[in-house]
């Protein structure tokens, strides 16, 4: 590293400036830009970042930095680049920012390696001192012996076990100078006790052979290469072909990212992975929010390294430390779980495309249902489309049949959990011995429990919603929110009017299980949702059981709508698949057909074609009759011309400004007054909305108001409302976010 004499840092303190420290002589080589540092701060020692190394310092009065942390720096110049550009696109201090890039164990550098003692002999074993000792202490004697036999140096503590000889024994030889302790780092590895086989490519269709070219086009010339989005139909062989661009970029010398959802960075998936590029040790450093801090501290120094060239990881992993980039793959870039939503609210499937640019690397987002932004760049030539059309196996994609509950409930003269329909192919289905999968996106028993007499639905104390009941042992009987976790008993009388009239109302998963158990006695029946998938082991035996056919019909939430391969799996119901449409929020028709879609997905991989059962109020909605025919681009182009209509997203940006506070005339005012000063501070060009009580008027105790405005100049508006805020001050308890790209609009 070249000598450094003054450094431009970035404290982790939200101040919104940098500041200039002098660098002691003796740190003078071994810092640089991307160096975490200790730092003077006010009269304090805080912790820091190194953004520049500049020749000379203006800054008066100028203290030297205090120590560096950890050895090499940690954030390379393009990450810090990326940096400076969230900061200013999602409205945040950048500080925030490179809190997100680094995990809290390399920022804090608190956890080191795990340090393991092996022991070893210091010197040849004298005969003549054994026999002594072991006159005055025969067990020291004993473990001396064991110790002159290793050939190469043991872990104590393994040695310990064998021996059946304590702690206490061994540091006595230590004592006497006989014995040597050693402390060595050892990597734990979250995947140590897996075995992975390696596996090959595989011959290619045309359609992906057509797909990988523009891959590896892209690798080579990155530079007049546009983001690629691939869009292929479920089955139709895209993670293959990730898997051979990945190699590509491996055979130029480059390293690769691949970011998936969390919910579908599965053990087969991983396995994957891992299986193909297992002929090199490390190759592939796995990241997501199940590793221990320690685990996270050493995959991260394997990226960090250069010994790790592949990572896989969910939404954060898109600031793997690899060098070198030369592919980033966004699978299922249409899911929204890659939008972080804390600060910094960033989408991680658009800050690839930013990273790539940086990296001057190439990058695919990949998807079965790709996001209206995604389509929409495409259409308008920003991004490269590149399909795939076919299924692998070539099956049909399976037949989706439209249930109106409507008619079953005037049938019925109920609403009914499974229509006769479904009911009857789920039958059908347990006679042939194959498997099926049941879908509703809501847990619980009862969704709401009612009083018959007065009307009074059981609300949650601190939030604007109606408590689930639970039968789940978790929360035994009781009534619980979904949202702060609020529980309660449930009540004999109502206690609003005193009468005996409670009755339980809508139902959620647990429900279903139980009718299913009910009408087929003889199935097995399982369910997989939050609440049944608490312990870590319980996801991965359940998947096991379904997949080795134990289970004969799976009920679950979005937990088992994606990237799940079950080959006897040929019917899937959709209990009710209204449940998003009717959300506030513009996006709510293209989650449901993107819901549609995938769950579709899972049924029929196998030798026998697939069956779903939509059961709906709304068959006629555009959602739900495009997605019955398959037909993508019939649905997008209805869904662009809505948003086009509307000024909604692709056309125009969004920012979404909440405003909150325990008191509700508090976050009223505020919230009023914000959007007065915003009406100043805006052009007319920007689309400003009133101040509202947001959908979700009350969250966790909390009365929440929103602001909306809409725009083309993103960066430029996020500038204006950054200055806006920064002039105004709000009362201590009122909360004020700011939400760039928002995808929560509750
Ligand atoms: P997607 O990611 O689009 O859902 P996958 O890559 O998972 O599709 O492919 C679906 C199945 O087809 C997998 O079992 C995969 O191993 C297999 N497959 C993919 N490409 C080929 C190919 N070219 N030849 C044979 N089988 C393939
Ligand atoms: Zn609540």
């Amino acid at each position: 590293m070249a000598k450094a004499n003054y450094v431009r840092v970035i404290v982790d303190r939200a101040i919104h400036r940098e500041l200039d420290y002098s660098v002691p002589e003796s740190l003078a080589q071994r810092v640089g830009v991307g160096s975490r540092v200790r730092v003077p701060f006010r009269d304090k020692s805080v912790l820091a970042t190194v953004v520049a190394v500049p020749e000379e310092s203006e800054a008066k009065g100028i203290r030297p930095i205090e120590a560096i942390i950890g050895e090499a720096p940690v954030l390379s110049e393009q990450l810090l680049e990326l940096a400076r550009w969230i900061g200013p696109y999602y409205c945040c201090p950048i500080e925030t920012v490179m809190r997100s890039m680094l995990p809290q164990v390399i920022r804090r550098a608190e956890v080191g390696w795990k340090k393991q003692l092996f022991v070893q002999p210091a010197r040849k074993l004298d005969t003549d001192e054994l026999e002594k000792l072991r006159k005055r202490a025969p067990r020291q004697a004993e473990l001396l012996e064991s110790i002159s036999r290793l050939e190469a140096p043991m872990r104590a503590a393994q040695l310990l076990r064998e021996t059946s000889l304590d702690n206490q024994t061994l540091r006595a030889l230590v004592k006497r100078g006989l014995v040597e302790l050693r402390e060595e780092a050892v990597v734990r590895d979250p995947h140590a006790d897996e075995q992975f086989i390696a596996t090959s490519n595989l011959i290619l269709n045309e359609e992906q052979t057509r797909a990988l070219n523009e891959i590896t086009r892209a690798l080579h010339s990155p530079e007049n290469a546009r983001p690629i989005l691939l869009y292929g139909v479920t089955g139709s062989g895209k993670t293959e072909i990730y898997l051979q661009a990945i190699q590509a970029a491996l055979d130029r010398g480059r390293t690769a990212i691949v970011l998936v959802p969390e919910i579908s960075l599965t053990p087969q998936t991983v396995e994957r992975f891992k299986s193909r590029f297992a002929d090199v040790q490390d190759a592939v450093a796995v990241l997501h929010s199940h590793l221990s801090e320690g685990e996270r501290h050493d995959e991260w120094h394997k990226i960090h390294s250069d010994r790790a060239h592949i990572v896989i990881g969910a939404r954060s992993a898109i600031f793997a430390p690899l060098k070198n980039l030369g592919l980033i793959v966004v699978d299922e870039e249409h899911e929204t779980t890659y939008k972080q939503e804390e600060a910094p609210r960033y989408q991680a499937r658009d800050v690839a495309v930013v990273r790539a640019k940086i990296e001057k690397c190439a990058v695919v987002l990949g998807s079965a249902t790709p996001s209206l932004e995604s389509y929409h760049n495409a259409t308008i030539g920003k991004y490269r489309l590149v399909t795939l059309t076919q299924r692998i196996d070539e099956k049909q994609m399976p037949l989706m049949r439209i249930i109106d509950l409507r008619q079953e409930r005037r049938k019925e003269k109920k609403a009914a959990i499974l229509s006769e329909k479904l009911s009857q192919a789920i039958a059908d289905r347990l006679e042939k011995r194959e498997q099926t999968i049941l879908f509703l996106n809501r847990r619980g028993f009862s969704t709401s429990l009612l009083c018959s007499n007065c009307g009074e639905a059981r609300n949650c104390p601190n939030c604007s919603v109606t408590l689930t009941f639970h039968r789940h042992p978790a929360v035994a009987g009781r009534l619980s929110c979904h949202l702060c976790g609020h529980t309660a008993a449930v009540p004999k009388k109502c206690p609003a009017c005193g009468h005996d009239a409670l009755i339980y109302y809508g139902y959620g998963t647990e429900k279903v299980e139980s009718t299913v158990a009910q009408i087929f006695p003889k199935a097995v029946v399982r369910r997989m949702d939050a609440d049944s998938m608490t312990r870590k082991e319980a996801y991965r035996e359940t998947l096991r059981n379904f997949r080795t056919g134990k289970i004969d019909i799976l009920v679950g939430t979005q937990m088992i709508a994606k990237g799940l391969h079950f080959p006897n799996v040929t019917l899937v119901g959709i209990i009710n698949a209204d449940l998003a449409l009717h959300l506030p929020d513009f996006r709510a028709g293209e989650r449901t057909f993107q819901l549609l879609t995938q769950v579709a997905g899972r049924a029929g991989r196998g030798e026998t074609p697939g069956e779903v059962f939509v059961q709906t109020y709304t068959p006629f909605s555009p959602s739900i009759q495009f997605a019955r025919h398959h037909d993508f681009a019939g649905y997008f182009q209805q869904e662009l011309e809505f948003r086009e209509r509307c000024d909604f997203p692709p056309f125009k940006h969004a920012i979404l400004i909440t405003v909150r506070s325990v008191h509700e005339g508090r976050a009223k005012l505020s919230a009023e007054t914000l959007k007065r000063r915003l009406k100043e501070a805006l052009p007319k060009e920007f689309i400003l909305g009133d101040a509202t009580p947001a959908p979700l008027e009350k969250l966790q105790g909390q009365f929440r108001f929103h602001i909306l405005i809409r725009g083309e100049a993103i960066m430029r508006l996020s500038r204006l409302v950054r200055e806006t805020l920064d002039k105004l001050p709000f009362p201590e308890d009122v909360t004020v976010t700011v939400d760039v790209d928002p995808y929560q609009l509750l």
